[in-house]
C-alpha cells in the first residue's frame, strides 16, 4: 500500500510518498511559493537525481495536481499511475477539543475543522486547501487527519486551564491545546523501546527543539502537560518566537510604542527569540557559530535559550514526581550537541549523568547521552512525524469494514 503524506500551508506544499509494506520513502519534495507564477516544486525520488521545476501555481488544487504529475513522470517519477497511491494523510495543526486521535474525513470531519478556524487561523485553512485539492484531484481516494494537538488531549485539567475567569473556556476555548503532538508521542515510543522499557512505566520529558520549540511530560505514554499553550507561542525561547513573558508587557508596549495588537503580534511570533537576542539569526547553527567567534548577544541569546529550557525540564520533572529519561528532538534538539551540552550539564542535581563524548558523535540516529548508570538518562531521538501520519492513515484503513 502506498500513502501520500501531505503537509499544506499557506502558500506551500510538502509531501511524502510511502510505502508501507517496506516502510520506505519512494519519494519526497515540497512545492513553495503558490500563488505566484515563480512558483517552485523540488522534488527527491529515491534513487533518482533531485528535480526542480519553476512554473505558474496560483493555487492549491494545481500544486497537488503538479506533485502528482512529477510522482508518475516517466523520468523523475516512482510509480506508473496516480491509481496506485491507497490513501492520503494530512497533518492539521489544530483539533482542538474535538480530536482526540487521527480520523478519517469525512464531511463532518471538514466541518469541525473549519469550525476551529478561529482557533489556528493561520494553519487550518491552509490544511482545507489541502484536503480540497487532493479531493479535486484524487476523487473518492481516503484522506485522514493527523492532529499537532491530540496527543496532549490527555493532559488533566489543572493543566490545561487558565487561572482566568471560567467563561473564558466556557464560551471561547481558551485553554492550553499544546502542539508537536505527533513528534512527542513518536519519541516517546522510540525512547521506550531503545530503553526496553514499558511505556506505560517510564516518566519520560520530550524536548521538540526545531524552528518552533516545545517540551511535554509524558507519563505512562501520556501526555500530562506540554509547554505550548493555546497558540504555539507560549512556552521556552524559540528561533523568533518569545515564549513565556509577562502578559502585561503587552499593553504596556502597545501604549509605549503606538502599536496595534496585530503588531504586537507579529514582534512575538517573527521578530523575538533568538533572532531578537543575538540579533544574528534564529538558526542555532549560526548563534553557536558566534558563540564560538565571541560574540557577546549571541552568548547570551544561547544562555537565555538553554536556561529557560532547563526551567522546563526542572518543572516538568517536578509535575511528575520524578523522570526516567529526558528525549531531545527535531532540528535543533537532534543536531546541537552544544545546546544538548548546556542543558544537560546543569542537570545533575536531577541525576543527569552527561556524557559528553557520546553526545559529540553520531547524527541522525538513536542514541543515549548519559553514562551508564546515569539515574536519568538522556537521549536523541530523531523524530518522523509524516511516518507516524503514514501510519495511523495506515491503520485507520484497516480498521474500515471492507
Ligand atoms: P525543525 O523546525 O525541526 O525543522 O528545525 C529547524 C531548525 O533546526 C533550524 O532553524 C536550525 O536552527 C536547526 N538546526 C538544523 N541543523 C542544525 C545543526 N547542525 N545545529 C544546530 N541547529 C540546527
Amino acid at each position: 500500500m502506498n500513502i501520500l503524506v501531505i503537509n499544506a500551508g499557506s502558500s506551500s506544499v510538502k509531501y511524502q510518498l510511502y510505502d508501507m509494506e517496506n516502510a520506505i520513502v519512494l519519494a519526497k519534495g515540497r512545492v513553495e511559493r503558490i500563488g505566484m507564477d515563480t512558483a517552485i516544486l523540488m522534488h527527491e525520488p529515491a534513487n533518482k537525481p533531485e528535480f526542480h521545476k519553476v512554473d505558474e501555481i496560483l493555487e492549491h488544487t494545481t500544486a497537488i495536481r503538479r506533485v502528482l504529475d512529477v510522482l508518475v513522470h516517466p523520468e523523475h517519477g516512482v510509480l506508473s499511475a496516480i491509481s496506485q497511491i491507497d490513501a492520503v494523510g494530512h497533518r492539521v495543526v489544530h483539533g482542538g477539543e474535538s480530536f482526540k486521535s487521527s480520523v478519517l474525513v469525512t464531511d463532518e470531519v471538514k466541518k469541525e475543522i473549519r469550525r476551529l478556524f478561529d482557533l489556528a487561523p493561520l494553519h487550518n485553512p491552509a490544511h482545507m486547501l489541502g484536503i480540497s485539492a487532493v479531493e479535486a484531484n484524487m476523487p473518492g481516494v481516503p484522506q485522514a487527519v493527523v492532529f499537532d494537538t491530540a496527543f496532549h488531549q490527555t493532559m488533566p485539567a489543572k493543566a490545561y486551564l487558565y487561572p482566568v475567569p471560567m467563561a473564558l473556556y466556557r464560551k471561547h476555548k481558551v485553554r492550553r491545546y499544546g502542539f508537536h503532538g505527533t513528534s512527542h508521542k513518536y519519541v516517546s515510543e522510540r525512547a521506550a523501546a531503545f530503553l526496553g522499557r514499558p511505556l506505560e512505566r517510564l516518566k519520560l520529558i520530550t524536548c521538540h527543539i526545531g524552528n518552533g520549540a516545545s517540551c511535554a511530560a509524558v507519563w505512562g505514554g501520556q501526555s500530562v502537560d506540554t509547554s505550548m499553550g493555546m497558540t504555539p507561542l507560549e512556552g521556552l525561547m524559540m528561533g523568533t518566537r518569545s515564549g513565556d513573558l509577562d502578559p502585561a508587557i503587552v499593553p504596556y508596549v502597545m501604549g509605549k510604542e503606538d502599536l496595534t495588537i496585530g503588531e504586537v503580534s507579529s514582534m512575538l511570533n517573527k521578530h523575538s527569540g533568538l533572532q531578537a537576542i543575538s540579533g544574528i539569526s534564529s538558526d542555532m547553527r549560526e548563534i553557536v557559530e558566534a558563540v564560538e567567534a565571541g560574540d557577546k548577544n549571541a552568548i547570551l541569546a544561547f544562555e537565555m535559550y538553554t536556561y529557560r529550557l532547563r526551567k522546563y525540564i526542572g518543572a516538568y520533572a517536578a509535575a511528575m514526581n520524578g523522570v526516567d529519561a529526558i528525549v531531545f528532538t527535531a532540528g535543533v534538539g537532534e543536531n546541537s550537541a552544544p545546546l544538548r551540552k548546556a542543558v544537560c550539564e546543569g542537570l545533575s542535581f536531577l541525576g543527569v549523568d552527561f556524557d559528553e563524548g557520546a553526545n559529540g558523535l553520531g547524527r541522525g540516529i538513536e542514541k543515549r547521552i548519559t553514562k551508564l548508570g546515569s539515574k536519568v538518562e538522556a537521549l536523541v531521538i530523531p523524530t518522523n512525524e509524516e511516518w507516524v501520519i503514514a501510519q495511523d492513515t495506515y491503520s485507520l484503513l484497516q480498521e474500515q469494514p471492507d
